[in-house]
This record gives C-alpha cells, structure tokens and sequence, in this order.
C-alpha cells in the first residue's frame, strides 16, 4: 500500500455538506447537480459525506430507512427534527440529513419563490436555520454519534454557518464555503439580528454587515477557514469590480484563502453511448451516427432538414447568459443557413423573444419553454454547436455536456467557459487540440464574428470531425475535481491539527 493510500484509510474525513439543492431531489440550477455529486465523487478519495438539506414537501418520502437524528422545539422559535436515510438501498454512502422544520419548509410553490413569483419574505430566516443548524451538528454531532470534521456550506443559503460555528465554538472543525454564484448574496435587514442568533459584535466590516445590512454569503466568505468557487478564472474575475457584485473588495482580502475547483458532470448521466434519452447512441470512434439525431430533432420541431449546422441552448433565459445578444444576431445565423433549437425558460422579454423569433422563421428557429431533462439530452445529442454567450458563469454546465455530446461550444470566454473550452485558434487547430470557439468581449459583434467562425470551421468537414473527437474526449467527470476537494480537506486538517 503507497503512503498516500494509507494516509486516505487512516483518515476516512467526514464532511457535512450543506445547501439549498440537491440532485436529483430538488434543483433550479448547477448547484443541485454539483451538491448532489459530491458525497459519490468524494467517497472515492475515502470521504464520507452527509448533505444536509432542508425537507421541502415530498422530500422525506423519498428517504430508506429514515431515522431521527436530532430535534429541537426552538428553532428559531419553530419545531424542528433532522431525519437521516438514504436515497437508496444500494447506496453505501452516508447519505441525507433532511432539516424538518414544517414551518419553515413544508410549503408549496418554488423552494424561494412564493406564488406571486416573489422570494419568500422569511427567505433570510429558513436559511439561517438550516445554517445555524449545520453548525450544531459541527460543534456537538447528531444522537448516531456522527460529527464532521469539515463543514462544507454552499452559497448564501448556508453562508452563516461558519459564523455560527465560529460562535459556538468549532472544536477543530474546519469550514469551506463555496461560491457558485455571487449573484445572490442572502442579505437581510440588520432588524433581524436578534431573531436569527447573530452576534451584534461582528455586525461591522470584518463580519457579516454589508452595507448597512446582513449579509449571509460576507459571513462566509468572512469566517470560513477556506473559500473556493468553480473555476480558477472565476476566482480571478470576482477579485475585480466588474464581477465582484460588491464583495471583490472581500475576496481580495481573503485573496490567499480561496481557490477555484471546476465542476464535473456525471459521466453515467451525460454519456452518448449509453444515453436512453436519445434515438442513436453514439461515441467518437462512431460520429455519424450522431446525424440520426440532428435529423430527429429537426424534425421534432419541424425544422428544416438540412445540411446547415444546428445550433442549440439550454439554459436559464436570463440576462446573465447573454442570450439577448444571440436575439439580436439571430437573422444572421438564419441567413447563413443555420437553424437554432432553445431550451429553456426565464424572463419573461427572453421567452417573447424567441417565440417570436420562431414564429418568423419556422423552418430555422424553435423554441420550448420550460424544463425539460429529456429534451436537453436529444438537443445535446442533436446540436452541431450549442450556445453558451454568459456575461459571466461561474462553472457553467452546459459546454461540458456539449463537449461530451460532440456538439462543439461556442462560449464566451468567462469564468469555468474559459477554463473547460480550448478556442479553435491557428495554434489550437495546428496542435490538435481545438474543441470550439471562445470569444470576448460579450457583445453581439463578437458573437457574431464567432458564429461566423463556427460556420466556416463547419465547412471544413474533416477539421470539424477532429475537433468533435478532442471534444468528446475531453476529461469533464468528476475524479479530478473531488481529488482536488479531498487535498484541500486534507490540508485544512493537517492546519487544525497543528492549531
Ligand atoms: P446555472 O446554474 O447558472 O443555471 P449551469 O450551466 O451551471 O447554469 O447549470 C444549469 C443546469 O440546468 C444544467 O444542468 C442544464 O442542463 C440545466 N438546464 C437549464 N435550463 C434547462 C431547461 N430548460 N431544461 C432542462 N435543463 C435545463
């Protein structure tokens, strides 16, 4: 056995993961897929990993051999029991923790939105409680004697919990906090410091105020040992103003506590060999079977069957994915002959927008509005190119599905977009290692002159087969990713240890 096995069995961490989302339970984005892959990719560099999510209806049915681990009648004022299962027999993992708190999560409608579209007006206060939480199962474990070592909170919604641990007292306890999107920062008004626990003493600028406010994601980035995000260019953009969304100036001064971690995708999922979702399965050593499937989404939205590449998006429509920018060069990606499949669904001028794009030109443009898992499998399947124009993505998911569907993505260059996608450059194309097209800035000039790239590269058939090859090759699952989690883990304990 190597040194390092050893050391791997010796330790067996635990971690306890905590956020919002969690796939395939409950998802609005990225985050679910990430949070709900971590416990198997780190399992398999000898972590156990519990996540601790809240129990939104339905949740606690989908639990084997659910068991009640802690409870409380003061939540915040509300009943409260953490009820621990798995999500299947077979799972050897340690599993779920679901935080029950009726009140504050047994609620229909979206799991932040109520049903006039608004974010819930106790937003602030459920994900306080699942913070606070997570920082009590850190300081004193659970009835089945499990404790962590290291608290892995995700995002705003669990963004106290280190300043909650901090509080309470971490009992060498290390704390990451993760960003996946510093769009959404959880902030509440000072008002209610009382109510949620926190102590007036770090209400300031080295604690959780924010502007006259609190803020749930400052705490974090303020008191967990270690920040990371999803990409290394990520981590160097949200240093800067233009990114920061307010908190550059924070993360410039925990600047040497902060790395970038790519995402990966699951490779069982996204895999065109295997995928049950698509008519023809295919793998690079067998490319044109891929046709049977442009052909079949072509004629799922009655568009042109055609020798013209087919584009396709999947994302949210918001402004973040500068989807405005392919409204506005969309006549020229007809006129050249390509058509566009979209997926998708979001504010409410982006929808109107592609349907009447649509309606102008039924033969080259379509669209679904919605969500839709088994559609975005045969648009993945069937695109020649998919689209993914971001003013800014912190991993983005997508152009890795793409990749590994040999449907080369146009991206640009921003965040994990930069990091995962090699540009078809002179030096690129020469050295073989070209899997699709970057551009900067995000306007719709540059889009449009890389739309015209990828036509012409589609020209060139031969050229074109090779890069989708690289593409599918290219390394996108999680085994790098997790290893690189685990090191870090690693390390936060070797410096806990020598504290
Ligand atoms: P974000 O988290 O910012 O929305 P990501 O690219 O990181 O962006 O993740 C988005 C995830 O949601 C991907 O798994 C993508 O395939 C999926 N997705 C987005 N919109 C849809 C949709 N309308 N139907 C199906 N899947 C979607």
């Amino acid at each position: 056995m190597t040194g390092r096995k050893h050391k791997k069995a010796e330790r067996a961490g635990r971690v306890l993961s905590v956020a919002s989302e969690f796939a395939p339970l409950v998802k609005t984005g990225g985050l679910a897929d990430v949070v709900g892959a971590l416990p198997s990719a780190l399992a398999a560099e000898g972590w156990q990993v519990r996540t601790l999510l809240p129990a939104y209806p339905g949740l606690l049915d989908r639990l084997v051999s659910p068991k009640v681990v802690w409870s409380s009648d003061d939540l915040f004022g509300v009943e409260a029991r953490i009820v621990a299962g798995k999500l299947d027999k077979s799972d050897g993992a340690p599993g779920l923790l679901l935080l029950d708190a009726q009140q504050f999560f047994a609620r229909e409608g979206s799991i932040y939105l109520g049903k006039d579209g608004r974010d819930w007006p106790d937003n602030p206060t459920r994900f306080a409680a699942l913070s606070f939480i997570a920082a009590e199962i850190a300081h004193a474990g659970l009835s089945d004697r499990w404790r962590p070592d290291i608290l892995h909170a995700h995002d705003w919604q669990a963004g106290l919990a280190p300043t909650y641990l901090k509080q309470r007292g971490t009992r060498g306890v290390a704390t990451v906090m993760t960003i996946h999107n510093i769009a959404f920062q959880g902030l509440a008004p000072a008002t209610l410091m009382g109510r949620l626990r926190l102590p007036q003493s770090r209400f300031n600028r080295d604690g959780f105020e924010f502007w006259g406010k609190i803020s749930a994601l400052k705490a974090g980035l303020m008191d967990a040992d270690w920040i990371t995000t999803v990409s290394p260019t990520y981590v160097d953009e949200l240093a800067t103003p233009a990114f920061g969304m307010g908190l550059d100036g924070v993360i410039r001064l925990r600047g040497d506590r902060f790395s970038g971690i790519l995402n990966g995708v699951d490779l069982n999922v996204w895999n065109p060999r295997k995928d049950r979702s698509i008519a023809y399965r295919y793998g690079p050593r067998k490319l044109d079977d891929k046709r049977g499937n442009t052909d079949a989404l072509a004629g799922e939205f009655k568009l042109e069957i055609s020798e013209g590449p087919l584009f396709g998006v999947v994302s949210r429509l918001t402004r973040q994915k500068g989807l405005d920018l392919l409204l506005d060069t969309l006549p020229e990606l007809v006129e050249r002959g390509g058509r566009l499949v979209v997926l998708g669904s979001g504010d409410a001028d982006l929808e109107e927008g592609f349907v009447e794009a649509a309606s102008r030109n039924p033969d080259h443009v379509a669209v679904h509005i919605g969500y839709d898992e088994a559609l975005s499998h045969r648009i993945f399947a069937g695109a020649d190119c998919i689209l993914v124009p971001s003013r800014f993505e912190p991993c983005g998911l997508t152009q890795m599905y793409a990749l590994r569907y040999g449907a080369l993505p146009l991206v640009a260059r921003t965040g994990g977009l930069a990091d995962t996608v090699i540009d078809a450059n002179d030096a690129a194309i020469k050295a073989g290692v070209a899997t699709g097209i970057q551009f900067s800035p995000t306007t719709a000039e540059a889009l449009s002159a890389a739309i015209g790239r990828m036509f012409d590269l589609y020209g060139k058939p031969a050229l074109w087969r090779r890069m989708q090859e690289r593409a599918m090759k290219h390394p996108v699952g999680w085994s790098e990713s997790a290893k690189a989690y685990a090191a870090l883990y690693e390390s936060l304990l070797d410096e806990s240890e020598l504290l």
